[in-house]
């Protein structure tokens, strides 16, 4: 027997109507230099729909990728619905890549137009004669217009003359809204490709209490960038919702997180640790008003137990740690507490608050050992972890690698994990990560975890590097928070020792300026890696 509901298609465009018809006052912010640009979601609604109707002008056809190069801000969330909305295919670039990776990503997803701030052009410029299908750049200024690309519109111009009004199109849910390429460890990077119904049905999964639980009276400030897998699919959440929403623009500075939070009374931000580790070492030297603050959703990587102990001790904030993937939209497993946990001594909760959280609802887990066994879920037992969901890509866009990755159904993270015997995973290190000493494992995450839990140390990343005797060692490079009276090594060898077997312990320890990030912000051991590939351990 059918089931004899509506076969109603999940689509941005009821996300979008929702916020206009329920919500038009509600404020949208922008920093913008020293001031906020203010507008609401009637306003944002108009300029989406001129913006639909500006790009069908420009033959943008369903399907057609239509790219943005973009910080956080109102014109971005525009783009967002106005091209996935009229059945294009919104295409984040991220604007840390080296040149050659940006050339490959435009080129292989076959951009038509590109929508870039104005501030970043001189990005597209020096690439542009490379792209070889893009027929428009369009340039989100707000001032007049300067560039040397003869295929170059302003924004505002496009949009100026248009209805603001639009006959949005009846779209197949299984239509591609999105797409966004990995940050990429080795190779090209591998794009993800993001469809109607995965976007809605991931913006209703992070509005679950258990999940991100946002509310429609939050003001939510996405910190994680729009070109890193769709800033988490906060601005979806966040408008189907009708939070208001404050975007950072490219004022990411400790400072001006302190200030946004304080002045725009901000409830809910996300990014990744080494933002927070750094507004952390602000807000203990000055007072500001935190007070608006209900939770700061962490993930990217892992978040140092040492971190979120001392945002709750200290300043009161809670931080809530999750893991996710380009490939999972991203949310996999979200860290609120379960009442049994919250019955635990505090130093036990705090533990199981460092790991990555229990599975969100609607994403099925796995950890699987060698022979592709499923390990037992007792807090030891590490396997890589797969996972599957409606809102997880089943394969990478036309890219041959996707058969190593998609298996059975089920998506290979890399990622080795542990899941105790409530479901709280653990991620241990990335397959690629972990340190093979001897016949035993080590985990650099947790090494970097407790050395960042050293009221010295500011950042600590530990990398594998080759040994005659063990075939890999770890060793462990930091940067100390006062750099003129660093902690001494024997003080991190003191810190250690309590939570590790000896043989885990890093074998050397070096101080340094700064450790590499990526460009979504996560220390970047591929580089740090190559730094030290020839670096011989002291006996
Ligand atoms: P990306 O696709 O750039 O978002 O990177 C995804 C990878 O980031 C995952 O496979 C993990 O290795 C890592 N990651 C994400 N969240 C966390 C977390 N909370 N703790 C540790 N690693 C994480």
């Amino acid at each position: 027997m059918q089931g004899l509901m509506m076969d109603y298609p999940l689509t941005l465009r009821t996300v979008l109507d929702r916020a206009n018809r329920l919500f038009p006052r509600r404020k949208l912010s922008t920093k913008i230099g020293a001031s906020m640009h203010r507008y609401t979601y009637a306003d944002f609604y108009d300029r989406v729909s001129k913006l639909a109707n500006a790009l069908a002008r420009l033959g943008v056809q369903p399907g057609d990728r239509v790219a943005t190069l973009a910080w956080n801000s109102y014109r971005h969330l525009e783009l967002y619905f106005g091209i996935p909305c009229m059945g294009a295919v919104c295409h984040t670039l991220n604007l840390r890549l080296p040149p050659d990776q940006l050339i490959y990503i435009i080129n292989h997803a076959e951009d038509k137009a590109i929508c870039v701030d104005q501030s970043l052009l001189p990005l597209l410029e020096k690439i542009s004669d490379h792209l070889k299908t893009v027929e428009t750049i369009i340039v989100m200024a707000d001032a007049p217009l300067q560039t040397t690309l003869t295929n170059a519109i302003s924004y505002e111009e496009l949009i100026t003359g248009e209805q603001a009004d639009f006959a949005w199109p009846e779209l197949d849910e299984r239509s591609a809204a999105a797409m966004c390429y990995t940050s990429g460890t080795t190779g090209n990077p591998k794009g993800v490709v993001y469809s109607h119904r995965s976007s809605y049905l991931h913006a209703v999964g992070a509005c679950m209490t258990d999940s991100l639980g946002l509310s429609q009276n939050d003001i939510v400030m996405p910190v994680v960038p729009m070109f890193h897998v769709m800033a988490w699919g906060i601005p979806y959440a966040a408008t189907f919702l009708g939070s208001e929403q404050v975007f950072p623009g490219p004022h990411l500075q400790p400072r001006d997180l302190a200030d946004l939070i304080q002045n725009e009374r901000v409830s809910l931000t996300a990014g990744v640790p080494t933002l927070w580790l750094g507004l952390f070492g602000l807000l203990e030297q000055e007072r500001f008003d935190m007070s608006s603050l209900r939770v700061m959703i962490v993930g990217g990587s892992a978040a140092p137990r040492s971190m979120i102990e001392n945002y709750q001790k200290k300043l009161g904030l809670r931080i809530c740690h999750a893991w996710g993937m380009t490939e999972t939209s991203p949310l996999g497993t979200v860290g609120n507490l379960k009442r049994e946990v919250l019955e635990m001594p505090e130093d036990q909760q705090y533990a199981v608050r460092a790991k990555q959280g229990i599975p969100a609802p609607g994403i099925e887990v796995r950890a699987v050992d060698e022979n592709g066994a499923e390990v037992a879920w007792d807090g030891k037992t590490m396997g890589e972890l797969q996972v599957r969901g409606p809102w997880v890509a089943s394969s990478y866009y036309n890219d041959p690698r996707s058969s190593a990755s998609f298996v059975d159904g089920w998506f290979r993270t890399g990622d080795v994990v542990s899941f105790d015997e409530d479901g709280y995973m653990q991620i241990v290190d990335r397959t690629k990560d972990l340190v093979k000493s001897g016949g035993e494992w080590i985990s650099t995450v947790e090494l970097e975890s407790v050395i960042m839990g050293h009221p010295g140390v500011l950042e600590a990343a530990v990398i594998a590097v080759p040994h005659a005797k063990w075939q890999e060692r770890p060793l462990a490079l930091v940067v100390a928070r006062d750099k003129v009276a660093p902690p001494t090594k024997e003080a991190i060898y003191d810190h250690l020792a309590p939570h590790f077997a000896k043989w885990q312990l890093p074998d050397e320890i070096l101080f340094v300026e700064a450790i590499p990030k990526t460009s979504v912000g996560k220390f970047d051991k591929k580089v740090v890696r190559e730094q030290y590939k020839d670096y011989t351990l002291p006996e």
